[in-house]
């Protein structure tokens, strides 16, 4: 069942989206070559939690242990942060993060380069931020939730790029995952209509070769197939009568 939130509901998940938002604003600020991705997940822990009420979501859901997922190159989505996965110069991560304030959720990702990275790294990242844009630009009345999926693998594919297909963005409010889907790739008019009311996470997750994934042994972090490097951006977004509204701008 699609829920649609009251004005309440939104408020409290826009003020959740600020502290998603400074969080990863934090991350930028901190990541460094050498550091652990556990590093950055203490730090995120930290500013959470130095909010009244704010919980990281992550922590527990499903078992999950931390409070970020952490993916590094051609890891995609889930990656678990670790002392010992240090952050080389060149690479590129993946920061995820949810929040939950007073029984609501906000989720937001982006890839951060670690250091200096090629310009196909850049591209990539900033193909992937773009289609992220088209997407939500896609999400508005009258639309469906295929038109969004529409948007992003338009400009993905367009730029040569892979759009996985077994991951998707998702409903959001007092579950951290609700229906619907929102598949990265699909057809204009197509799924759900779009209502005034209806939070959802759009979540491109953009690959440099193949889109096909597999998961690793320790059953969380989703990867490509071939190996190639993926990128990731996410915000959540409520739909409105002027139109779609980022709740975890920065
Ligand atoms: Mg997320
Ligand atoms: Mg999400």
């Amino acid at each position: 069942m699609i829920t649609l939130k009251s004005p309440r509901e939104i408020d409290i998940m826009g003020r959740a989206g600020r502290i998603v938002a400074g969080t990863l604003a934090r991350m930028r600020e901190v990541l460094r070559p050498g550091m652990s991705t556990e590093d950055l997940d203490s730090e995120a822990e930290r500013f959470i939690r130095s909010h009244d009420g704010a919980v990281p979501s992550f922590k527990g859901l499903y078992g999950f242990p931390k409070t970020l997922c952490t993916s590094i190159d051609e890891e995609i989505v889930h990656g678990i942060p670790s002392s010992n996965r240090v952050l080389e110069e060149g690479s590129i991560v993946s920061v995820d993060v949810g929040v939950q304030l007073e029984g609501l959720h906000a989720d937001s990702a982006m890839t951060l380069p670690v250091g200096r990275v090629t310009p196909e790294v850049e591209r990539l990242l900033r193909v992937t931020q773009e289609s992220l844009t088209a997407g939500i630009a896609a999400a508005r009345l009258g639309n469906h939730v295929g038109d969004i999926g529409y948007a992003v693998q338009k400009v993905a594919e367009g730029a040569g790029y892979g759009v996985v297909r077994e991951l998707v963005g998702h409903g959001i409010g007092t579950q951290f995952h609700e229906e619907p889907q929102v598949p990265n790739y699909g057809r204009p008019k197509r799924l759900a209509r779009l209502l005034e009311g209806m939070t959802l996470a759009i979540e491109p997750m953009i690959t440099m070769g193949s889109p096909t994934t597999r998961t690793l042994a320790d059953k969380w972090t989703v990867v490509t197939s071939d190996g190639s490097l993926s990128a990731h951006f996410e915000h959540t977004v409520v739909i409105t009568a002027q139109g779609p509204r980022i709740l975890t701008a920065h």
